[in-house]
Order: structure tokens, then sequence, then C-alpha cells
């Protein structure tokens, strides 16, 4: 397949304004690329070569990318440079280039020599991904420039997008499921079992390739893999123990909610790895993860599920959520784990030597939990309990929170609480203490605008345009606009965080009535706590589903602080959930 296809598209798919048109757009692509490049194609839409988990970014430095241009065309360093300052985007500088280039050029009166191919870009790329060492910058200069001689304009703007990690068309793994299904499988409802081998491979392109090449059995053959993290399961949430209990039919288990930085552990024999609630690999920060790992699984292949805490060295007492950051840097990785050091309170236990227990009750894959992990100083099975009143759940939870904890999470204990990997149901409940202060709880909301600041906040952004996730139509809806809550080093650090994401007009995927100064490619996750929800003619969170010609917003809002950077804009919260809350909140105006 060529790769000016595959540019092609791109341009129209950042173009559109309606998602289903955005469907449609890839479905068309589908039709076009051979089976055996659909893999390279799934990956390459999301401006990635591999699935998150292999942990091989692209990352070229804006300055080296520069001189891959230079190299190209032959225009200088000090001109690109103005362009880019310019424009912002390399993708921009390097159309610009070419197409002078092409044009003062024999070769745009003959044509070019040759077409590059999709395959031969994703190869230059990864081995761009791959090389390391001391020549690694001659070798990723000499590659990408070796591709850019032979791009035609369009394909080195986005070749240049894709190297520098900023290709950002927004388009999420729902929609390319959806896409496959249609394409694939002739129909949108068989998307459940695309999802589901998804869950378990965390891979869109091995899912892409095996429907493309196997269809519906090739899918049913999925398995679980050490070595491949899953999709985690996630927690729906409810306001009381006596609503936790009806849904858990009376009786269920609670565990100890701690505020940390969720882990999946993968150990084969020696080697184990740890991904992140993202599935990022983040082995290399955790060397005392692994250690522990070692230590304390009677395993040879097994996979767990931790919430990794910051705990004070010399008490064992529980510390912010927050110091976790600490140890997610580069360099200094030994002083880090010095200075902040952690526990592991294990709560899942989904493989064993050879055997997959997601598809067994919470029980039993506890059961095998307490045979195979021998607990220490530093590791230890969650706690929990099994409570059948509400008063017994109460008197835990408030336990919980005097241990330095969020709150609980209860958890299903029926023939029916297997591991639905990368599904937020109700086999899993939380409680939070935020709930039973406040009128609302905190929510985390993607950023898809931005206004202009007055006054004090002139030349900055003074508040941004904020949505929830509707994941049903795998859109953004807006919520509230939100300028309270920020320090001045937030604001002043904002159009930083914010401007890689920036776009002419509005995003496909995000639903607004309202107009931004600025739109986002939805990708930055906050955190928001508000006063209320209520109806709202302007935004268009669950817009006409509680009442006709209203949507909900959030009265209020303020920042708490809290970047959600270990969320994806999939992962906000859900407009479901802020369609839940608002009934919840109904009911309780009507109890007084
Ligand atoms: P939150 O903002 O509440 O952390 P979230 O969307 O990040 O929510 P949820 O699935 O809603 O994630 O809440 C569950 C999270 O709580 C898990 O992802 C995990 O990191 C953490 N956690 C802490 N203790 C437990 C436990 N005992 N069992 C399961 N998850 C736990």
């Amino acid at each position: 397949m060529k790769f000016k296809i595959f540019a092609e598209f791109c341009n129209r798919i950042e173009a559109t304004t309606k998602r289903l048109e955005m469907i449609d757009l890839i479905v068309d692509l589908f039709k076009v690329t051979p089976v055996n490049e659909i893999k390279w194609l799934v990956n390459l839409l999301q401006g990635k070569l591999h699935p998150d988990y292999v942990g091989l970014e692209i990352g070229i430095a804006d300055k080296l990318a520069l001189r891959g241009i230079e190299r190209a065309t032959g225009i200088s360093l000090k001109k690109l440079s103005s362009w880019f300052v310019e424009t912002g985007d390399l993708g921009l500088t390097c159309e610009k280039a070419l197409r002078i280039k092409t044009q003062s050029s024999l070769l745009s009166f003959l044509g070019k020599e040759e077409d590059l191919e999709l395959k031969e870009v994703y190869n230059g790329l990864d081995k761009i991904a791959r090389a390391s060492g001391k020549k690694s910058q001659d070798i990723k200069l000499d590659i990408l420039a070796g591709l850019l001689m032979k791009a035609s304009p369009l394909e080195g703007k986005y070749i240049l997008r894709i190297v520098t990690g900023r290709l950002r068309l927004g388009v999420a793994d729902a929609t390319i499921l959806e896409a496959l299904a249609l394409h694939f499988l002739g129909s949108r409802d068989q998307r459940i079992v695309l999802e589901r081998a998804y869950n378990i491979s965390s891979d869109l392109g091995l899912v892409a390739e095996t429907v493309a090449s196997k269809g519906l059995d090739g899918l049913k053959e999925f398995r679980v893999h050490p070595g491949i993290p899953l999709r985690p399961m996630l927690a729906q949430r409810l306001a009381s123990p006596e609503e936790i209990l009806e849904k858990m039919g009376g009786k269920c288990a609670v565990e100890y909610k701690y505020d940390g930085e969720r882990m999946q552990i993968h150990k084969v024999g020696d080697n184990v790895s740890i991904f992140s609630r993202r599935l990022e690999n983040i082995t290399f920060h955790y060397p005392d993860v692994v250690k522990l790992t070692k230590l304390h699984v009677k395993a040879d292949t097994a996979i767990f599920e931790a919430e990794c805490v910051a705990v004070e060295p010399e008490t064992g007492e529980l510390r912010p959520f927050q110091e976790l950051m600490h140890r997610r840097r580069k360099y200094g990785i030994q002083e880090a784990l010095r200075e902040y050091p952690v526990s592991l309170m294990v709560f899942e236990c989904l493989f064993v030597d050879g055997e997959d227990l997601t598809n067994r009750s919470y029980l039993e894959r506890r059961e095998v939990l307490g045979k195979v992990l021998s607990e220490g100083e530093r590791t230890k099975i969650v706690e929990s309990e099994i409570v059948s009143s509400p008063e017994e759940m109460e008197n835990f939870f408030l336990r919980a929170i005097e241990d330095g904890c969020e709150g609980l999470i209860a958890k299903d204990i029926s023939e029916k609480s297997i591991y639905r990997a990368g599904k937020r149901e109700f086999l899993w409940i939380k409680l939070k203490r935020s709930y039973m202060s406040k009128m609302i709880e905190p929510v985390d909301l993607v950023i898809v605008g931005a206004y202009y600041g007055k006054g004090k906040r002139k030349g900055i952004y003074g508040a941004l345009l904020l949505a929830s996730y509707n994941s049903e139509e795998d859109v953004f809806e807006t919520v509230c606009k939100c300028g309270t809550g920020f320090t001045d080093e937030d604001l002043s650090n904002l159009p930083k965080i914010l401007n890689p994401f920036k776009m002419e007009s509005r995003h496909a995927r995000v639903r607004a009535e309202l107009d931004a100064d600025v739109w986002f490619v939805p990708s930055k996750v906050i955190e928001v706590i508000g006063d209320e929800i209520t109806l709202s003619p302007v935004h268009t969170c669950a817009k006409n589903s509680v009442r006709e010609d209203a949507g909900l917003a959030i009265r209020f809002p303020r920042f708490t602080g809290r970047y959600r950077d270990d969320k994806s804009a999939e992962q906000a919260t859900t407009t479901k959930e802020i369609i839940e809350m608002y009934n919840k909140q109904l009911k309780k105006i009507e109890e007084k």
C-alpha cells in the first residue's frame, strides 16, 4: 500500500467534524489496505508503532527533526526554525519545505521517481524508535532524511507528526473497533467479540490483523498471556452502603481502597514486567517492585494486580498519592527509590502457572492469591472482609479512612464475579470519602477547549471547556466551563500543556453548542469538583436524556489540583455516570 493513501486519509480525518464520517473514512481506508498491512495501519492511525505496553516510542526531538528536513530539502535550519516558531507545527513546516523543494526542482515536471510504501515508512520509523547508543542520533537522522527525500509534501507533514509523537488525529480505540466491526463483521453489534479480544490482549493492531485474516473464529482464539497486559477491570460508584448491598444481593466483600498507582505485575520466570493503569510498561521506574515480586510470589508464571502506595520509610504509614509522581523520573531512579519507598497492596490474581483465572469467581481467585503470595513488610494482600449489613460496611469504611485510605471497594462474591477485563460494571463498586461529605464527588473531565483570560489572566487561558465521555457513542460532551481552583503556576503552565493539542476547529468527537476561543484534541484529563449537577440549556452532556432540549452541567466547578495524567480521555468520567449522579442527587433532595 502506498503511504500517500494513508496521508490523504489522515488529511480527511483531520478535516471532518462528525464522528460517523470519521468511522466511514476509516472503513474506506480498510477497504484499500492489504490484510498483512492492517496492523501497521491501525497503529499508525493512532500515532504509534506498537501497542503502548511495548513501551517503544518514536519520540524524535524537535531539533533533530528540523535537521532531518534541512538535510532532505537543503533549506537552512534558520529558515526552518522560523517557520516552526510561526506555526508551532513541525508537520506544516516540513510540508512547506518539501513544497518549495518540489517546485524548484526538476521533479515537479517529471513527477516523483517512486512512491513511498506504507511498509517502508513503518519500518523506517521502527528503526528510528529502536536506535540506541552513541550513534543513535546519526542513525535517526539518516533514516528520517531518507524518508523525507522520497516524500511528497503531504506525506512529509504526517511523517513529521508521527515521528515527533504529535499525530493526534483523535482516533480512539472504540472508533477503530467500530470501523473494524462494520467492515469485517458486517455490523456494529459484532463489536463485542472484537472488544473482548482487545480487552485481554491490549493490542488493537493484532485484533485488526486477526479479524482481517481469520474473521470471528480467529478472535475467539484470543487467550490471556503472561507478559501481555489485560485492560484493567474498573469499579462503578454508589453513594451509600445500603445501595451497594442492595446491588450485590445483600452480601459482598469489602476491601480498602488504597490511593496509589495501580499496577499489573507479570512474572514469567525471573522476568518481571509492571504495567500502569494505562498499560504503559513502567518496570524501569520500579526496580523495588520487581524485587518484591520475585521475593513474594511463589509461582513461576503469574499475573497480579496491586495498588502501589507511597509509604513513610520509618513507620510504614501511607503517604499521599502525589508522592508517587516522583518515581516516574528518567534519571536518578536509585535516589527516588530511597526517597519515596513504596508498598504493594495486592488485590487480584489473574493467572498462575498456566492457568487463566479470569473466568473464576472472586472468592476462588482470592483463595489462589492467598496460596501463591507470601506476605512481607512491604507486600500485603489488601485488607478485606465479608459484610452483610450497612453497619458492618460503614464500620469497615471508617476503619479504611482512619488507616489513610480513600474509602472502600465492594466486590461481588457470587458465581458471576469473574474478572471482566476493560469493563466498568457493578461487580466492583467504590465508595469514597468524598461522596459522603460533598454534594457531588470529584469527576475526571477532559479538556476540549479554552477561553482567553482577561485582566490578570490576559495572554493566558482564563477558563477551560470540559467534557465527559459518552462511551456509548464514543464522543465527548461538554459539561462545564472551569476557571477556578487553578494556581498562578497552573495558569502559566496551561498553554505549555495544552498547545500541542490545539486544533483549527472543534474535534469531530467533541459535541458542543458553546463556542470556544481555542479547541483541543480531547486528551488531557483533570479532576474537578462542583457543588451540584444542574440542567443546562447550553451543555451537551446527556442532552435530551434527562429532559428534552436540556443537558447536564456541573455548577461551580473547581479544579482540585489533580492532573489525571494516568487517565486517557476515554477513561474520564462518563456521561452515564454524570446522569447517575444527577439522579442520585434528585433522590436525596426528595428524601429531604
Ligand atoms: P478513582 O478516580 O476513583 O481512582 P479510577 O477511574 O482511577 O477511579 P476506578 O476503577 O474507578 O479507577 O477505581 C478503582 C481504582 O482504585 C483501581 O483502578 C485501583 O487503582 C484502585 N484500588 C485501590 N484499592 C483497590 C482494591 N482493593 N481493589 C481494586 N482497586 C483498588
